[in-house]
């Protein structure tokens, strides 16, 4: 097998702010091109994002290297025995999503069948995803709100923990309407007590759910026991034990973290098994990730909105089938992946 890694940077139209650091200008992507004797090529992405997980480019690229030679290497091994022969050379999930997507647009493209109807034989067509509206000022959040809205998203999800949020939450769902789902997200920013007392005055406007509204399994199950509101995890879903825990109303899963859609699969079960809800989004993925995502979300038939809608916030991802209408995906129809 011939294995090429492409380094790849997507410039983000606005900087995004964040309430974990440095406001995000530019995002590092590694392609990974796959190709057997047969001469069918599969496509994966690996998309760490340092800021959000710790994971540098540097590391992921050592780790891509490090497969590389295992792929050429291996002419007799396929699909997951490829995949473990990887993980033992360096276990880094947001490098091995690479070869995982890689493997499943190389079987869907042999089968001739999208990835999700080769992961269950009962897939959604469209699936569901939310806007994502930055730490702006109350003016500019709501501004956001209302364009989402009229381009048909039934789901907006806020970040807060960064300043005026009442009046920036107060703001946006007033451009909402009563109809769009809105969702927050403090990225861990408060404390149990601060993130009681914010979701207590917040709720007032109506909340889908409150994600990482603390950092911790223990924090967040302490806060899920004084509100009312539903309470996701995301940072804390790495934690050892987080997706079996039962901890959280929801869990956002991500490909990178989950090492490809074969984990996040696997990830999305036991989170089922503990009676939580699982969704999926993105950081800030090129289109192969979110195709991905989306297939794996489709076969999973996950219906709370996945945090899907970052392409739009690139202006290079070059073309693809992945254009959110009416606040739904589609899920890509040709072979493999896209
Ligand atoms: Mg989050």
């Amino acid at each position: 097998m011939r294995a090429t890694i492409t380094r790849r940077s997507l410039t983000l139209r606005t900087p995004l702010a964040t309430s974990y650091g440095q406001p995000l200008r530019s995002r590092e992507l590694f392609e990974l091109v796959i190709e057997g004797a047969d001469g069918v090529p599969g496509r994966g992405e690996a998309a760490p994002l340092e800021a959000y997980d710790g994971v540098s480019s540097q590391r992921t690229l050592a780790a891509l290297e490090s497969y590389k030679e295992v792929l050429e290497g291996s002419d007799e091994l396929e699909g997951g025995a490829l995949l473990d022969a990887c993980r033992e050379a360096n276990d880094l999930p947001q490098a091995l999503a690479a070869v995982d997507l890689a493997l499943w647009d190389r079987a869907g493209r042999r089968a001739g069948k999208p990835v999700a109807e080769l992961l269950s034989d009962d897939v959604l067509a469209h699936v569901p995803v939310n806007a994502t509206i930055g730490a702006e000022d109350r003016a500019g959040a709501a501004a956001s709100a209302a364009a989402a809205r009229s381009v048909g998203f039934r789901c907006v999800k806020l970040k807060v923990g960064v300043g005026d949020d009442a009046g920036r939450v107060a703001a946006v769902r007033a451009a909402l309407g009563p109809e769009v789902a809105l969702r927050l997200d403090a990225n861990g920013a408060w404390t149990v007590d601060e993130a009681v007392r914010a979701i207590e005055s917040l709720a007032a406007s109506g909340l889908e759910l409150v994600e990482e509204p603390v950092h911790g399994l223990a924090a967040c199950r302490e806060v899920r026991e004084r509100v009312a509101v539903r309470i996701a995890i995301d940072e804390t879903a790495a934690e050892p034990g987080a997706l079996a825990s039962g901890a959280a109303d929801a869990v956002c899963l991500k490909l990178g973290r989950c090492g490809g859609i074969s984990g996040l699969l696997a990830a999305a079960t036991l989170v089922r098994t503990s009676g939580s809800e699982p969704y999926v989004a993105s950081t800030f993925d090129g289109p192969l990730g979110i195709a991905a995502a989306v297939h794996a979300a489709a076969a999973l038939r996950i219906t709370t909105a996945c945090g899907l809608a970052t392409l739009e916030h690139f202006e290079d991802a070059g073309t693809h089938p992945l254009s959110v209408r009416d606040g739904q995906i589609a899920v890509p129809a040709g072979p493999g992946l896209m």
